[in-house]
């Protein structure tokens, strides 16, 4: 089984306000992480990147 307690996650998210597109890299794992635009300082919502969904049939 894999250990991911201690594994940076890599949140990405794009601003609203600026369209700048950035990335956060956080301990905690969270679904969504509410944090502020490096570029304009907008508060912005970064979506774990890590969630890929992936469909596989066999
Ligand atoms: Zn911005």
């Amino acid at each position: 089984m894999p250990t991911i307690s201690s594994t940076p996650v890599l949140y990405v998210y794009r601003c609203n306000a600026c369209g700048h597109a950035g990335e956060l890299r956080l301990l905690e794992q969270q679904e969504e992480i509410t944090s502020a635009c490096t570029s304009c300082g907008a508060e912005v919502v970064a979506e774990w990147d890590g969630g890929v969904e992936f469909t596989q049939a066999e």
